[in-house]
């Protein structure tokens, strides 16, 4: 069993309430069971008794993880209960125990590998993945700063790189759809892959190494690319005025790739004022980006998980919000009075 290989953390959180409060589904649903340690002591106990990992609850209870790895990323000794959860997913979907809706989903991911390319052949690439394409401003925005820095991009729209399959455990056609991927983006012979989706980033930075999978060009995320046009002054804020906003962290920059700096860089170098958002700043205000999939997966789970959000905001209906990911920006629309925008809005807005 693939849970065997996180007994460390199997056996540290079971008895630890210390980040409890960062698990963002224990906060909305007051269940024990949704907190680090309550899925720790399922898994350990599945551990001796692997049949009990495929009772419905524990099933479940895995699936509606919100995986935004806040625990792991503040826990002094950085136990993974993150990978804990992913390995449990993976030890169901291979003993054929996946619930059918989830089972549906990864079918959907599965067909969806056509990726299409436009824009010809430029240096650098664009990649629009499934919740940019669904925010056209999203790309539009950052098509417009590329524009003004005169930096020719084209763009690789739609299909899986296989981080949602990899999510809900479907690791082997995960790595078929990166593999499918990879080889696409050689093909183009561009020489930066930019990502606007912070999933799609830790993806193309974590998941395919650990694959196997060499990608022939540098992988940036948005932000990256923008602070690396402000460092050679290919753009510049046209003003000087400074705008007060607040910054929602993205869980795969944050707790999965050691607190990316860029996104903060890029508002305060553009003269955006950053005011601290919520109660603390190691609780994730995702809405669930951890998941990558939950809006598919629970709609009433990311309902109570963005309305949760907007409960933390000082003046929900006029404070200006940002976010570096498509999929919270999604969600909070959706479900929210949040004024909330991407990164690339924001800076597209003050050049
Ligand atoms: S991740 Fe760390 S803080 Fe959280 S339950 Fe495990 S051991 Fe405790």
């Amino acid at each position: 069993m693939h849970i065997h290989e996180f007994e460390s953390a199997m056996k540290a959180c079971r008895f630890c309430f210390m980040c409890r409060h960062l698990s963002a589904v224990g906060n909305v649903l007051f269940s024990e069971a949704d907190t680090p340690r309550g899925r720790a002591l399922l898994l350990d106990k599945a551990s001796m008794n692997p049949d009990f990992l495929f009772s419905d609850a524990v099933v479940e209870t895995m699936y509606r993880s919100d995986l935004a790895a806040g625990c792991r990323f503040h826990c002094v000794s950085h136990y993974d209960e993150n990978g804990l959860v992913l390995a449990a997913r993976r030890d169901i979907v291979e003993a054929g125990k996946a619930p059918a809706r989830v089972a549906e989903i990864a079918k959907k991911f599965q067909k969806d590998n056509e990726f299409k390319l436009e824009g010809g052949k430029a240096d650098v690439l664009y990649f629009i993945d499934e919740y940019t394409l669904r925010q056209p401003e999203i790309s539009a925005a950052f098509l417009k700063i590329a524009k003004t820095a005169k930096a020719p991009v084209a763009t690789i729209t739609g299909g899986c790189i296989g981080k949602a399959l990899k999510i809900l455990g479907y690791v082997a056609a995960g790595k078929k759809d990166a593999s499918t991927f990879a080889k696409k983006v050689a093909a183009t012979g561009a020489k930066t892959l930019v990502v606007s989706n912070p999933a799609a980033y830790d993806a193309l930075r974590n998941d395919f190494p650990a694959w196997g999978l060499k990608l022939s060009c540098k992988v940036m995320h948005s932000s990256e690319f923008i602070a690396q046009l402000l460092k050679d002054k290919k753009i510049k804020a046209a003003g000087k005025k400074k705008t007060p906003v607040y910054y929602l962290e993205s869980d795969f920059l944050k707790n999965y790739n050691d607190n990316v700096p860029a996104p903060r860089a890029i508002l305060e170098a553009l003269g955006f004022e950053i005011k601290p958002f919520g109660t603390n700043n190691e609780e994730s205000y995702s809405a669930g980006e951890g998941a990558c999939v939950l809006l598919e997966l629970n709609p009433e789970l990311v309902s109570k998980l963005a309305k949760q959000v907007a409960s933390r905001a000082d003046n929900p209906k006029k404070d200006r919000i940002l976010t570096a990911s498509p999929y919270t920006r999604f969600v909070l629309r959706k479900e929210t009075e949040l004024k909330i925008a991407s990164l690339e809005e924001a800076v597209a807005e003050v050049l």
